[in-house]
């Protein structure tokens, strides 16, 4: 069901506790910390602007990396208070915690339109906790809850579960920000009853994290197209000799299966018809975290399917590419998650840079409507100077994987139905 959204209730002058994804990247630069990634920021400023225009009086609530509990200096969010400012043109006030006495103080006075920017909720054990009480020290200025941070609504926190049940409790309305509708209206509404035909595009390392994302989507989809390494999964699974490619070999059970449900519902299931290959030699070192360092040499196209023992497939090849554009540019609706290689070494990057053309190609000329899984995805078609052409990019990478399972998502959940 549809989510109650920022423009259904009247914020003017309530205090709106706004959970937002500022988790940005920052880099140490001449002694100072600078934003090296605005995006998130930038992300949140519809759902601001409306908040700002209807007269709220807005606190804003983000976690940043792993403080793991305790304060940690190098992760504040204060930089992000001074960035925010700047991209706003107004004041950003900052308090250097997320509860207690100088939080409700500062909220207490804050006008209609000011925005305070609490700090990093995560320098609390009890935010990942979802601790009851920090819930209510959280809550106590808010009068309306916002969720604007899609990437942490898979997750049932104190930010995303524990501050809507509290304001809930109190008769206060929990819903959904600009940008969080729009992760619910493309990854929901729009693969729900999507225009046909239906090309759902699976990539990325491992079948056991994307298995299940391909069942559900059998169900909806006309074509299911199959890359990266899990492609060596589901070869395996069909008998081909895989050398030495990443695979799970606990999971051709899986595989088989998804192979089989797809052929009873008539979906057309595509796995790569070539490769390119390399021959992994051991360097005797290892990498920061103490991974052996593979020197990839002699990378090649494969034709034939059965690659040799001492060889790794790390990208699609060019005839597949070929066949799976040709299915893109049919599509009506695209849904891809995770690269067709390893696109992070540019000699395995052309797989996965030549659907992305296409995907952008079948949005621009014949509407197809596309839609991006986040994380590596995202990163591919930017790379590719490409993500304005696309129609939506999630900001959720393991939250748009749940979603796309079918799981409900606790900071979902948590909002009020329409
Ligand atoms: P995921 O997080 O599951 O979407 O997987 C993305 C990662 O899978 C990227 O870091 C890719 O480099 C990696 N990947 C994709 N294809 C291959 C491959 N054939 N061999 C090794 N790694 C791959």
């Amino acid at each position: 069901m549809a989510k109650t959204t920022v423009r259904d209730v009247n914020v003017r002058g309530r205090r709106v506790f706004v959970r937002v994804d500022y988790n940005v990247p920052m880099e140490e630069k001449e002694g100072k910390i600078a934003i090296t990634d605005a995006t998130r920021i930038k992300e949140t400023l519809p759902t601001l602007d409306l908040l700002v225009q209807g007269g709220a009086k807005i606190i804003l609530a983000s976690h940043l990396g792993r403080p793991k509990g305790k304060s940690e200096p190098t992760i504040s969010l204060r930089p992000v208070a001074e960035k925010l400012a700047d991209m706003l043109g107004r004041n950003v006030a900052f308090v250097d915690d997320c509860i207690g006495d100088k939080v409700e103080k500062t909220a207490g006075i804050l006008q209609p339109g000011d925005i305070l920017l609490l700090e990093n909720l995560r320098f609390h054990p009890e935010e990942e906790a979802n601790g009851p009480a920090f819930a209510e020290k959280l809550a106590r200025p808010a009068e309306i809850y916002v969720n604007d941070a899609f990437g942490a609504a898979h997750r049932a926190h104190a930010s995303t579960e524990g501050v809507p049940r509290v304001v809930r409790s109190r008769g206060g309305p929990c819903v959904a920000g600009l940008l969080m509708e729009r992760e619910l209206k493309f990854l929901g509404e729009e693969l729900d009853r999507p225009a046909k035909p239906f090309v759902v595009i699976v990539g990325g390392a491992k079948v056991s994290d994307k298995i299940k994302v391909v069942n559900r989507l059998i169900e909806k989809a006309d074509t299911i197209i199959i890359g990266g390494a899990m492609t060596y999964t589901f070869k395996l699974a069909q008998g081909f000799k895989v050398g030495k490619s990443l695979v799970e070999r606990d999971k051709t059970d899986l595989a088989l299966a998804a192979l089989e449900s797809a052929k009873k519902r008539g979906v057309q299931f595509l796995l790569p018809a070539d490769n390119v290959i390399a021959t992994p030699f051991d360097t005797g070192k290892v990498n920061k975290k103490g991974k052996p360092v593979f020197d990839l040499q002699n990378v090649r196209v494969l034709k034939e399917p059965n690659i040799p023992d001492d060889a790794e497939g790390f990208d699609i090849g060019p005839e597949t590419a070929r066949q799976y554009s040709e299915v893109i540019l049919k599509a009506k609706t695209i849904l891809w998650n995770g690269p067709m290689g390893m696109f992070e070494d540019p000699r395995f990057a052309e797989g996965t840079r030549a659907i992305a053309k296409v995907v952008a190609e079948a949005t621009r000329k014949n509407g197809a409507k596309s839609i991006l899984g986040g994380g590596d995805t995202v990163t591919a078609i930017n790379i590719a100077g490409l993500g304005d052409q696309v129609t939506f990019m999630s900001t959720g990478g393991g939250a748009s994987l749940e979603f796309l399972q079918g799981e409900v998502l606790p900071g979902v959940a948590a909002l009020s139905d329409k």
